[in-house]
């Protein structure tokens, strides 16, 4: 029988939220989703100096956001609690004594500036630079008199003399030579536990069968595979060693690596911005891995169906932020009106153009203007700009306001007469409809004046919505109702 798949999401709680990580927690879930497996989160807060519980809190909040799930972890417990590695310290230390009992680890009492000048030197000679073993077998005398020095020492683990490979899910058969894998560190002077120890022991201890992350953390891997063997040989977890698959980095602008500080790289943009989830969602998981036949739209439902770990490309990924903008366009125009009209509401009321409670009537223009808007937003951000001009002068919301640019270079002399024109044709309009606004305009502007279109409803444009850029005019005067935009045609023709 198969074993069940059983993956983890393992973030450090430190600043916000990466949409590198995001695309790691997507893709195990996916596969989580997929198999039927379960998927554990798990929270890697050793670092007290760097974690932070505002980013704990930001984590949680961008996965429930994206819409993913979990099976155990934080809010939702399980069997292998607790999730978070600041509550599992007393787990750490008995596996600590474990393998130091067992002779797998031995105390080392370099100082760092030992370390230093023998790496410099092995640097300067050619030879390999890594830790050279010098606290392997002390005996206990020496131990003795390093610790009547008064020197402390930290724990290393000692790494057999062999050489690493492993099947990697995503990149085939990688080898490290036993050179490039030195002993190494697993606890502080102080006590403390290191990520190299306690997140193979918590994949152990949690029976995780496939570790899928980023690429960054590929040369860990070797030393996660003898502790690993070395666990499994103590009777600490399952025994069964995971697979590892390694994600394809992401790259950013000018093909380097997507960094912390690049702006399209914390989540916040994006929530910020008015993405959709399902579309930040769809485009992350791009970032490596597509469905086939060139299918670039996709639900997370759609997603887990197909998702398969051996399907994942190596090569790295290039975060394209044009590309994602367009996917998340793809998505608001697959929603039906009132689910987007729901999405867009509380950004126009944070924004200011609709009060904090929108009257029925102003939710009901709401509803009917979305349609008209949807085929030019890539953000919900934008709505808000292209809305404002139906609900100002309202109580609770903004007054309204002529971009001044574009009023600058629409509302010229020739400008100011096409709006009063405009005024003229419509005032006595019989019913108020897109048709009929229309027809008149067209009528009195092109017929009339002979203006070509651009000229003809630009400046009426900017006299009715504030801007050049709006949802369709004709219906925008509908919908703005007779009495207003007739005022407004008449305040800017004045
Ligand atoms: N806490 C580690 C990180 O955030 C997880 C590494 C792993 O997935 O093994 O980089």
């Amino acid at each position: 029988m198969t074993q069940a798949v059983r993956v983890r999401f393992c973030p450090s709680p430190t600043g916000d939220p990466h949409v590198g990580m995001l695309r790691t927690a997507l893709f195990n879930w996916a596969y989580a989703r997929h198999t039927g497996g379960t998927l554990v989160f798990r929270i890697e807060d050793t670092d007290a100096a760097r974690d932070s519980e505002e980013s704990y809190d930001a984590l949680l909040h961008s996965l429930k956001w994206l819409g993913l799930d979990w099976d155990e972890g934080p809010e939702v417990g399980g069997d292998y609690g607790p999730y978070r590695q600041s509550e599992r310290g007393e787990i750490y230390g008995e596996v600590v004594t474990k393998l130091a009992d067992a002779g797998y680890t031995y105390p080392c009492f370099c100082t760092q500036d030992e370390l230093t000048v023998r790496r410099e030197i092995a640097r300067k000679e050619g030879r390999n630079s890594g830790y050279d073993g010098a606290c392997r077998d002390l005996t206990s005398e020496q131990v003795t008199a390093f610790e009547s020095e008064g020197r402390t020492s930290v724990t290393r683990f000692r790494m057999p003399d062999q050489d690493w490979t492993w099947d990697d899910l995503v990149r085939g058969e990688v080898t490290f030579g036993a050179e490039h894998v030195p002993d190494f560190v697993i606890v502080r002077a102080n006590g403390d536990p290191l990520y190299t120890l306690v997140n193979p022991t918590d994949d152990a201890l949690m029976g995780i069968t496939h570790v899928l992350r980023g690429e960054d953390l590929l040369s860990s891997t070797p030393r996660q595979l003898a502790l690993h063997g070395a666990l499994a040989r103590l009777g600490v977890g399952s025994g069964e060693l995971p697979k590892f698959g390694h994600l394809p980095y992401v790259m950013g602008e000018g093909n380097k690596k997507l960094s912390k500080r690049d702006p399209e790289a914390s989540f916040s943009h994006y929530e910020k911005a008015g993405f959709l989830p399902e579309g930040l969602a769809n485009y992350l998981a791009l970032l490596g891995w597509s469905p086939g036949n060139d299918l670039e739209f996709f639900s997370l439902t759609q997603m887990a169906e197909k998702f398969d770990i051996s399907n994942v490309n190596a090569n790295p990924a290039r975060f394209d932020l044009k590309k994602c903008t367009s996917i998340n366009g793809d998505w608001i125009r697959a929603l039906d009106a009132s689910d987007l009209a729901d999405r867009i509401l509380p950004r126009l009321i944070a924004e200011g153009v609709l009060p904090e409670s929108p009257t029925e009537a102003q939710q009901q223009v709401l509803r009917a203007a979305v349609p008209l808007i949807s085929e030019r937003l890539e953000t919900l951000g934008q709505a808000a700009g292209m809305l404002a001009f139906l609900f100002a002068d309202e109580p609770g919301s903004k007054p309204f306001a002529l971009d001044p640019d574009d009023a600058a270079k629409l509302l010229d002399e020739q400008g100011i007469a096409t709006v009063q024109a405009a005024r003229s044709a419509l005032v006595n309009l019989e019913s108020w409809t897109t048709e009929d606004i229309e027809f008149a305009l067209r009528a009195a502007l092109i017929d009339g004046l002979g203006l070509k279109p651009r000229l003809a409803f630009g400046p009426v444009r900017v006299a009715i919505t504030g801007r050049r850029v709006s949802p369709p005019l004709f219906e925008s005067l509908e919908l703005l109702g007779r009495e207003r935009s007739l005022a407004r045609l008449a305040a800017a023709g004045s």
